[in-house]
């Protein structure tokens, strides 16, 4: 599918994914320290433009200075909002409070908005931006794995309800993502992995090399190792923008990056939303998905053995057991909460199943026992 990655990458390397939607298509560039000179990437989308940065506290005090350096560089106007920090500011009510905080501010239809920091930030500025004067052009600047190689690519946001996560929302393209590795070294270990869950993800759904490679390369890249770094993101955010370009609007194959999440959603619900890391839940939803694959015979049960081990050795959970091990999972539980799920169509649990490493597809007519089966498995301990 792809040129064959590279291992090494200068320092100054800088890489480019396309994400091809005709008129809405954008670049998604990924670098090493590619803040503080970003005014070369930014300049086609904000230059004479009035800017608005939404961010959060924590971000803004660790990594908007460096933002700075390249704004003030574009001499262009430009302010900066911060929305609380957590899955909390996803909310009508913190929604609302930064739409009047763009009014007050006197922004117009010719304004960009540029959403730095995770998948919250991501989410809320992505959301306001398409709602504001009916829409104003977003630049995504994403600080976390999660958000670079996931959240801020395709074009979704949303926010939560009483009803549940991710219920209101839209599609709104980003006209460029701006994806600077070098801010990930001050990321938590946790949420480190839980986005390199993601980029596991990515690896089974693309195949042999990519997958292999990352068996290879992730000690070296979960150490920060700007080379290896900067090419697992490269190849997350390529994957995604594949599936994206062939689906935009999420009507059929842009299913496909939901492998492992339709066992992580209901582990999540289970657990209580925020209790877990996605990724990790991620993590043991692949697992999950791979055993339910070969229990299908669908594929190999080598490729859940050799899936399980990597999860280990990059130490991720790699079963549902593993995740807050104190804690006991109740297996019809977690059934209960599959047919509950948004992606489930018409009544009918849809999984996105192996045939093999780089062979997903979607199985709308998996028997429930076989699932049960599977889910008493992964949630057995020891
Ligand atoms: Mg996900």
């Amino acid at each position: 599918m792809s040129e064959r990655p590279t291992v090494r990458v200068d320092v100054a390397e800088r890489r480019t994914v396309r994400v091809d939607l005709a008129e809405r298509g954008y670049d998604i560039v990924i670098g090493e320290r590619l803040l503080e000179t970003a005014e070369d990437v930014l300049a086609p989308v904000v230059a004479g433009r009035r800017t608005v940065v939404v961010t959060d506290a924590v971000v803004r005090d660790s990594h908007l200075p460096r933002l700075a350096q390249a704004l003030e560089r574009l001499d262009i106007r430009w302010d900066t909002v911060t929305i609380p920090v957590g899955e909390g500011a996803k909310s009508f009510r913190d929604l609302e409070a930064l739409l009047e905080r763009l009014l007050d501010l006197g922004i117009d239809r010719s304004t960009v908005l540029v959403a730095f920091g995770g998948g919250v930030v991501g989410d809320v500025a992505g959301f306001a931006a398409a709602l504001f004067m009916r829409g104003i052009d977003l630049v995504q600047i994403p600080t976390t794995l999660m958000s670079q190689v996931d959240s801020a690519v395709g074009g979704k946001n949303a926010i939560n309800t009483r009803h549940g996560k991710n219920l209101v929302g839209t599609f709104h393209q980003p006209r460029i993502v701006l994806n600077d590795v070098s801010v990930l070294e001050s990321l938590p270990r946790r949420e480190l992995l839980s986005g390199y869950g993601e980029i596991v993800k990515c690896g089974l759904i693309r195949g042999e090399r990519e997958f292999g490679w990352l068996e290879e390369h992730a000690p070296a890249l979960l150490a920060f190792d700007s080379g290896p770094l900067i090419e697992a993101v490269r190849m997350g955010c390529e994957t995604k923008a594949r599936i994206v370009t062939a689906d935009e609007r999420d009507r059929g194959d842009r299913a496909l990056v939901n492998l492992g999440h339709t066992f992580a959603h209901a582990v999540e619900t289970e657990a209580g939303h925020g209790a877990l890391p996605h990724g990790e839940a991620v993590a043991a939803g692949l697992a999950a998905a791979a055993a339910l694959s070969a229990r299908l015979g669908h594929c190999e049960p080598s490729i859940v053995h050799r899936l399980r081990s990597h999860l280990r050795n990059a130490g991720l959970p790699d079963r549902i057991a593993a995740l807050a091990s104190n804690r006991h999972w109740n297996s019809g539980a977690i059934l209960g909460h599959m047919s509950h799920d948004k992606k489930t169509v018409a009544g009918r649990v849809h999984f996105v199943l192996l045939r093999g490493i780089g062979a997903p597809f979607v199985d709308g007519s998996v028997p429930p026992n076989a699932v049960l089966e599977v889910l008493d498995n992964e949630c057995r301990r020891g």
